[in-house]
C-alpha cells in the first residue's frame, strides 16, 4: 500500500492548472493570475497634495511666521491654473494637483487665514521647520504606466482587486475554478431532508463535499445519488465524467456492492491507486480519464464520513488547488506543542481530530476524544487534523507534532 506523501505526489502529478479563461476581476477573487497585469497610468497621475492645506514655496517660509497671498483654490477634481510665486499660496484639498511653482504643502492647521473682509485674502503660516516634498506625492512615486504590477500566478484577493482597477484591467486572464461534480453511492441513503426509515442514513457526504470543493475555490455540482446498482453507477458516473473532477462518495472498500472501481475501468478511468496507509481514508481510490480536450480527476472517497472528510482535505483540495494554479505553500502541516499527554498505537498513520491555540507564542494542540469514522461530531469542534505516526507512543506534554489545520 502507498504511504500519503505518495498519494499526493501522484495526485498532483495528474492535475496541471486549467486552461486559462477571462473574468471580470471581481469575479476573479481567489483565482490566480494567468497573464502578467501591466499599468496603462502613472499613480499616482500628477504630484499630488497627501493633506487639505496651502500648497506653498518652502524657501518663504524659512524667515518664520509668513503672510501669503491664496491666489486660488484647487479641489480634489480640479487642476490648477495659476503658478505659485514666491509670496503666494493654493489652498488645495487633499490629492488635488500641486500647482506649478509650489514645493510643498503645509497642512491647513499650521495656518490662519487672516481678515475675509479684505480684498485680497491672505493666509498667516508658521512653519519653518517645512522643507521642499514635504506632504507631497510626486507623479508615479507609486507605479508607472507600463509598469508590470502583477505577475502571472498571483492569487487575487480584496487588495488585487483594488489594484486592477486602478491600473485599468477591468477584465483579467486566470486560471478558472474546477468544476467538481458531487455523486454519493448507496442503497441505504436518503436525502437530508428525509427522515431515515429501517436501515438507511442521510447522505452527509454530499453536502459536506459541495461545501469543501466550494472552499476550495471549485463550482461543485450535485450529482444526488446512485444506487448499489451497476447500470445506475455507470449512467451517473459518465455524467460526472465531464467535469473536471468527480468525488464518488461509497462504494470502493471491499464489500459485495462496491461496484465504483470497475465501473469506472468499464467508463475508462484509469486507476492511479487504490488505497492508502492512512487511518481514516484507507480505501481512497484514485484515478483519471484521459482525453484530448481536457482530463478528468476521480476520487473514490470511503463512505464514512469522517474517511471522507479526511481525504479531501489531505488530496482533493491541495489537487483543486493545482488545478487552480494556487502555489502548494499556501497549504501543508505545521508543527505543534501537544497540551496533554497522549497514547496511542497504530499501524497506520492516524489524521485525528484536534484543537489547536496560541500559547506562549507557540501553538498548542490538544488531541480530541474521537469515536472514528462515522463521528463528525467531533470534528466539528476540531480546527485541525493531528498526525500520529506509525507505533507505539506515549507522548508527554510538550511533545512536538504535525497538524494539518482546516
Ligand atoms: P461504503 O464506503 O459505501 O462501504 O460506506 C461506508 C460507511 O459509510 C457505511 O456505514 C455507509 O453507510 C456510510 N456512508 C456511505 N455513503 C455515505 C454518505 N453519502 N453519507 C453518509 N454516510 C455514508
Ligand atoms: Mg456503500
Amino acid at each position: 500500500m502507498i504511504d500519503v506523501a505518495q498519494a499526493l505526489k501522484l495526485v498532483l502529478e495528474h492535475a496541471a492548472p486549467l486552461p486559462a479563461g477571462s473574468l471580470p476581476a471581481i469575479d476573479a477573487l481567489g483565482l490566480t493570475l494567468a497573464a502578467d497585469v501591466v499599468s496603462d497610468i502613472d499613480s499616482p497621475p500628477h504630484d499630488k497634495a497627501m493633506v487639505d492645506g496651502y500648497a506653498v514655496i518652502a524657501a518663504d517660509l524659512s524667515g518664520g511666521t509668513a503672510e501669503l497671498a491664496v491666489i486660488e483654490e484647487v479641489a480634489a477634481g480640479s487642476t490648477p491654473t495659476l503658478s505659485v510665486r514666491p509670496g503666494q499660496a493654493t489652498r488645495i484639498m487633499t490629492g488635488a494637483p500641486l500647482p506649478e511653482g509650489a514645493d510643498c504643502v503645509v497642512m491647513v492647521e499650521r495656518t490662519e487665514l487672516s481678515d475675509a473682509s479684505a480684498e485680497a485674502e491672505t493666509v498667516r503660516i508658521d512653519d519653518d521647520s517645512i522643507r521642499p516634498g514635504a506632504n507631497i506625492l510626486r507623479r508615479a512615486y507609486c507605479l508607472s504606466q507600463g509598469q508590470r504590477v502583477l505577475e502571472r500566478g498571483h492569487v487575487i484577493r480584496g487588495i488585487e482587486v483594488g489594484l486592477l482597477a486602478e491600473v485599468g484591467c477591468q477584465r483579467v486572464s486566470v486560471t478558472p475554478r474546477p468544476r467538481v461534480a458531487m455523486l454519493s453511492t448507496g442503497d441505504e441513503l436518503v436525502d437530508a431532508d428525509t427522515k431515515p426509515a429501517a436501515g438507511q442514513i442521510r447522505n452527509s457526504n454530499s453536502p459536506m463535499l459541495l461545501a469543501l470543493a466550494r472552499s476550495a475555490g471549485a463550482i461543485a455540482v450535485d450529482l444526488g445519488i446512485a444506487r448499489d446498482k451497476q447500470a445506475e453507477l455507470e449512467t451517473k458516473i459518465a455524467a460526472g465524467l465531464e467535469f473536471d473532477v468527480l468525488l464518488l462518495s461509497g462504494g470502493v472498500s471491499a464489500g459485495k456492492y462496491d461496484y465504483t472501481p470497475q465501473v469506472l475501468a468499464k467508463l475508462g478511468v484509469e486507476q492511479v491507486f487504490h488505497k492508502v496507509a492512512l487511518k481514516p481514508g484507507k480505501p481512497l481510490w484514485f484515478g483519471v480519464l484521459r482525453r484530448e480536450a481536457h482530463s478528468t480527476l476521480v476520487f473514490g472517497l470511503p463512505g464514512n464520513p469522517v474517511s471522507s472528510f479526511v481525504c479531501f482535505e489531505l488530496f482533493v483540495r491541495p489537487a483543486i488547488h493545482r488545478l487552480m494554479g494556487i502555489a502548494e505553500e499556501t497549504t501543508g502541516s505545521q508543527s505543534a506543542r501537544l497540551a496533554k499527554p497522549y497514547s496511542y498505537r497504530t499501524q497506520r498513520p492516524i489524521y485525528h481530530p484536534a484543537r489547536c491555540y496560541p500559547q506562549e507564542g507557540a501553538l498548542a494542540v490538544e488531541i480530541l476524544p474521537w469515536k472514528g469514522s462515522a463521528d463528525m461530531l467531533t470534528v466539528t469542534q476540531a480546527n485541525c487534523l493531528a498526525l500520529l505516526p506509525v507505533g507505539e507512543n506515549q507522548w508527554e506534554v510538550g511533545q512536538a507534532i504535525e497538524v494539518l489545520r482546516f
